[in-house]
């Protein structure tokens, strides 16, 4: 491949672009409501396999399937009395849930890394749900973006990533909710959040009627959460979280008035100035990539509130502002 075409998500001839092209084991970007995922053919190897290769992605860390409709995700996993609710509750919308595999799934072993459970989402973006339906197949979706980058909310973020490494990219305008989905494993046993994001703690827990567990030794390499990577989510400045003041070379990244000392900063954006949280995590990831052009060695990042949105954005931080391993020795050579 040469260069990834750009096709408007207006053009009518979109869907069925894209639904060919993945039939054809092609790569295709293209917008959900949380970020812009990377899709391949959820039962191809082969297409999976050029999907690690295309992200840097360690084939350890597994995808999730996306899928049309509930009677697609039907096919795939076995659905609980937590999970039932839950869908009930959430979906369509910014919610995957890890779940145990259906007798005979079709899903490629590669794409869930050789696990018995597998993880799956029914995303709001129509353009993904129709994407999904015409190519008549569950289609992974990982962010479209080089594994351990800022995640894209803009098909111009996808193209500075991975403009010689896929097929194609669906231009649908910004993603609205701006961080991935939130994780909930239904296994056995009581549900656990396995990663914060687009969907509120809270809304979750109002339906389950009783609070998330959290994962059981969980970070790098947990068999739970194989792709929780500590680093993550890194622009190629360093962040310095809940930062009260500006020094004197530094960018700002503000939520809310920002400080007294923001004319000192190289330069300022704000998350929301209003301090919605919303708002905020729908910029979080094009303001991080528009710092990092400034040439700022540090972002200086604003105490932001953990309720709500505000706990994946936390996370987000959190990992984009860890130390950066050196590339996994099992990680799909570029
Ligand atoms: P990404 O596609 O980069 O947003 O990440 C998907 C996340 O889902 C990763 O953190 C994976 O570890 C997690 N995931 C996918 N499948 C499973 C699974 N079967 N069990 C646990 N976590 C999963
Ligand atoms: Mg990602």
């Amino acid at each position: 491949m040469v260069t990834a075409r750009r096709i408007s998500a207006s053009d009518p001839g979109a869907v069925g672009e894209a639904a060919r092209c993945l039939a054809e084991d092609g790569l295709v970007a293209f917008p959900t409501e949380t970020v812009y995922g990377l899709g391949a053919d959820a039962t191809s190897g082969t297409a999976i396999a050029r999907l690690y290769a295309a992200k840097g992605r360690p084939r350890f860390n597994p995808l999730i399937a996306h899928v049309a409709d509930l009677a697609g995700a039907k096919r795939l996993a076995r659905f609980g009395t937590a999970a039932e609710s839950l869908v009930e509750a959430f979906w369509p919308g910014p919610l995957t849930l890890v779940l145990p595999k259906a007798p005979d799934c079709p899903v490629a072993d590669l794409a869930t890394a050789g696990l018995d459970t597998i993880a799956v989402r029914l995303p709001a973006h129509p353009l993904a749900r129709d994407i999904v339906h015409a190519l008549g197949r569950a289609v992974v979706a990982p962010s479209a973006n080089r594994s351990g980058h800022v995640s894209p909310t803009t098909a111009d973020h996808v193209l500075a990533d991975l403009a010689a490494r896929i097929d194609m990219v669906l231009d649908g305008g910004p993603a609205a909710v701006g961080v991935e989905s939130t994780i909930v494993a239904c296994l056995d046993g009581a549900p656990v959040l396995l990663r914060p994001g687009g969907l509120a703690r809270e809304a979750i827990e109002a339906v389950l009627g009783a609070p998330l567990a959290v994962p059981d030794g969980a970070g790098e390499k947990s068999p739970i959460a194989p792709g929780m990577l500590k680093s993550h989510y890194a622009p190629r400045a360093r962040l310095r979280l809940n930062a009260r003041e500006v020094g004197a070379d530094e960018a700002l990244l503000a939520f809310g008035p920002p400080p007294s000392d923001a004319g000192h900063a190289r330069a300022v954006l704000n998350l929301s100035a209003g301090a919605d949280l919303a708002e905020a995590a729908a910029n979080l990831f094009s303001h991080l990539r528009t710092l990092d052009a400034t040439g700022a060695t540090l972002i200086a990042v604003a105490p932001i509130p953990r309720k709500g949105l505000g706990e994946a954005i936390n996370d987000r931080l959190r990992r984009a502002a860890a130390p950066r391993p050196r590339p996994e020795p099992s990680a799909t050579p570029e």
